[in-house]
C-alpha cells in the first residue's frame, strides 16, 4: 500500500516494541503518515534477552498461523531467518513430544516449522521494520498516561518519560494509539483515570515456575529428534522438560513446574529436577550436554483475559493487543501466534477503512470482539489442560469434566493415530478450528476408547520412531 493511501491520520502511536508492537508497527506504517513505537527498554544489539521480554530467555515456539502473518507482513522473512540461523524442522516428524501420559506419533508432514530464541526472532522482525521510513523508534522511553479530549470520548496521544531516571516528561498527539505492553499494561488503570471502566479478568491461576539454560547438544549418533517436549501427566506429576534447537547449533533447555513445584537454579538441582520426571528420555538427553549459559529463572503465575470485548463503552482512537489483553500459561506456547494473529485482523480491518479519513467509533468493539474469537481457542486448550490440576485456581466451565475425559482420550490415541495426531497439530497451529476434534475419525475412536473398546491405535509410553505418513490429507 503506497503513501497516497496513509489517509487514516497523521500520526499513530504504539505503546511497547515487542513482537505485538513491532508487528502493528508494520501494519500502522501503511494507513498513518507516521508511526512511533514507544519502548520503555533499549533494544538489544547481540540477540540478549532484554529487561522487558524477560521471558525472552525461556524456550519460545512460534505456530503457523503466527509464521503465515509474520511473512504476509515482511515478505520472505522465514527463508531468511533460516538462511542466518534458525533450525527448520517438520513439526510431526522432528518432534518428540509426550503428553497425556504418551508420545505422539512423528509421521513425516508437511508441517514445517522454525526455531530459534526468542530474542534472534524479535531482534530480525525489528531490523526489518527499520527499512520503513515513516516509522519512528523512542527507545528507553515509557508512556504514563493518555491524553484525551476535553469529554473524553477520544484518546488524543500519551504521556511520555525517559525510563532510565530522566525526568523528562513530554506529551505527544496521535490519531490512534496502540497498546502492546505486555501483560503490565496500564491500559485499566489508565482508562478509570479517564471516567471509564476497567475490563472485567478471567483468571485461571497455575503458578509455574521455568528454568532455562543453553546448552551445546551432547554427540549422538542416534538422537533421530531435533525437539523435545516431555510434558509432566496429570494429575500427579507436575515437572516438564523441552529441549528446543536455537541459531548457533545450540540448545534451548526449559525446566517447568506447575503449582509452585519450581525447578532450581543451581546445576546439581537442575540435573536432579530432570531425574524425578516422569520418563527418563528428557534427563538422559540433556545430562551429558555442556551448559553454555547460567540458569535464569521465571515465573508465571495465571492465565489471564481481560474482557474488552465486554465493555459497554470505549474512546475512540484506543485499541489495545497480545498479552495486554490476554496472556496463557505459557506451556503451550500460545502467545505470540495469537498476537500476530490479532495484528492480523487489525490489517483487515483497517483495511476495510481504506479512504477513510479518520478511526472510527466502531474500529475498537469490532476488533475486540475479533480478537476475543481468536483467543478462545488458545484459552480453551490451555485452561482446559490446567484444570487437569486439581489444585489449578479459578472459574471450571460447566463442560470441564466432559472436555477433558474426551482430550485426555483424545491425546492417548494420539500415540498411534496419524489422524488425530495431525489434527491435533493443525489445531494448535491454528490451521483449523477445535470443532476438528470432534471430526466422525476424531469422534469414533475417542468414544469407542473411552467405552473400552479395544482400538487398532493402544497408548504406548514407548518412544516412537519416524514413520512414513499413511494417511490424513
Ligand atoms: C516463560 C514464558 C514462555 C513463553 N513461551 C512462549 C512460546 O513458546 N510461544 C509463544 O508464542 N509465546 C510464548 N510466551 C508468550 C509470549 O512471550 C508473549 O505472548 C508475547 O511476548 C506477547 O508479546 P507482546 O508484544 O504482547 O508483549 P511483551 O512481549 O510482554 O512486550 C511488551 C513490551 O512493552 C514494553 N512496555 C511495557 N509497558 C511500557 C510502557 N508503559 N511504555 C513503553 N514500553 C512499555 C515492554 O518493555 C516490552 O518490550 C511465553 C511467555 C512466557 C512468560
Amino acid at each position: 500500500m503506497g503513501e497516497s493511501n496513509r489517509t487514516l491520520g497523521k500520526h499513530a502511536i504504539v505503546i511497547g516494541g515487542s513482537i505485538g508492537g513491532l508487528l502493528i508497527a508494520r501494519v500502522l506504517r501503511s494507513h498513518f503518515e507516521q508511526v512511533t513505537i514507544i519502548e520503555r527498554d533499549s533494544f538489544s544489539t547481540n540477540y540478549e534477552p532484554r529487561k522487558g521480554v524477560p521471558q525472552g530467555r525461556n524456550v519460545h515456539v512460534i505456530f503457523g498461523g503466527g509464521v503465515r502473518v509474520i511473512n504476509r507482513l515482511f515478505p520472505g522473512f522465514f527463508d531468511e531467518l533460516a538462511k542466518t540461523g534458525s533450525i527448520v524442522c517438520d513439526f510431526s516428524k522432528d518432534l518428540c513430544w509426550y503428553h497425556g501420559g504418551v508420545w505422539k506419533a512423528r509421521p513425516k508432514s508437511d508441517l514445517i516449522s522454525y526455531w530459534q530464541s526468542r530474542p534472534f526472532l524479535e531482534s530480525n522482525i525489528l531490523r526489518r521494520l527499520k527499512s520503513d521510513t515513516n516509522i519512528r523508534i523512542l527507545e528507553k522511553c515509557a508512556v504514563t498516561g493518555f491524553l484525551s479530549s476535553p469529554d473524553q470520548s477520544r484518546i488524543t496521544g500519551v504521556e511520555i518519560r525517559g525510563s532510565e531516571g530522566a525526568d523528562t516528561r513530554e506529551e505527544l498527539v496521535a490519531d490512534l494509539v496502540v497498546d502492546a505492553g505486555g501483560r503490565g499494561s496500564q491500559t485499566p488503570v489508565w482508562l478509570e483515570l479517564i471516567g471509564y471502566e476497567r475490563p472485567a479478568e478471567t483468571t485461571v491461576e497455575v503458578n509455574i515456575g521455568y528454568a532455562s539454560r543453553i546448552y551445546e547438544p551432547s554427540h549422538d549418533p542416534s538422537r533421530d529428534w531435533q525437539i523435545m517436549a516431555q510434558y509432566g501427566t496429570p494429575p500427579t506429576s507436575k515437572r516438564t522438560g523441552y529441549i528446543f534447537p536455537i541459531e548457533g547449533g545450540r540448545w534451548l533447555v526449559s525446566q517447568v513446574g506447575f503449582l509452585r513445584d519450581n525447578p532450581p537454579d543451581d546445576d546439581e538441582g537442575y540435573l536432579e529436577f530432570a531425574r524425578s520426571m516422569e520418563l527418563p528420555d528428557f534427563y538422559n538427553a540433556i545430562k551429558d550436554a555442556k551448559p553454555l549459559s547460567p540458569i535464569s529463572t521465571f515465573k508465571f503465575p495465571a492465565n489471564r483475559w481481560r474482557r474488552y470485548d465486554r465493555l459497554s463503552r470505549f474512546p475512540t482512537g484506543l485499541l489495545v493487543i497480545g498479552d495486554a489483553i490476554s496472556t496463557f500459561n505459557p506451556v503451550y506456547g500460545q502467545g505470540m501466534s495469537v498476537c500476530a494473529l490479532e495484528v492480523d485482523e487489525l490489517r483487515q480491518l483497517l483495511e476495510q477503512c481504506q479512504g477513510s479519513t479518520a478511526i472510527s467509533a466502531e474500529l475498537a468493539k469490532t476488533f475486540f470482539r475479533k480478537a476475543a474469537r481468536i483467543i478462545e481457542t488458545p484459552w480453551m486448550l490451555a485452561t482446559q489442560s490446567d484444570f487437569l490440576y486439581p489444585e489449578t485456581s479459578g472459574k471450571r466451565p460447566l463442560h470441564t469434566n466432559v472436555l477433558n475425559w474426551y482430550l485426555l482420550r483424545m491425546l492417548q490415541l494420539c500415540s498411534g493415530n496419524e489422524r488425530i495426531v495431525r489434527t491435533f497439530y493443525e489445531v494448535l497451529h491454528f490451521m483449523k478450528k477445535p470443532t476438528a476434534f470432534f471430526h466422525p475419525l476424531v469422534l469414533f475412536p475417542v468414544l469407542a476408547r473411552g467405552l473400552g473398546f479395544k482400538t487398532s491405535y493402544e497408548p504406548s509410553k514407548q518412544r516412537p520412531c519416524v514413520t512414513e505418513s499413511s494417511e490424513v490429507a
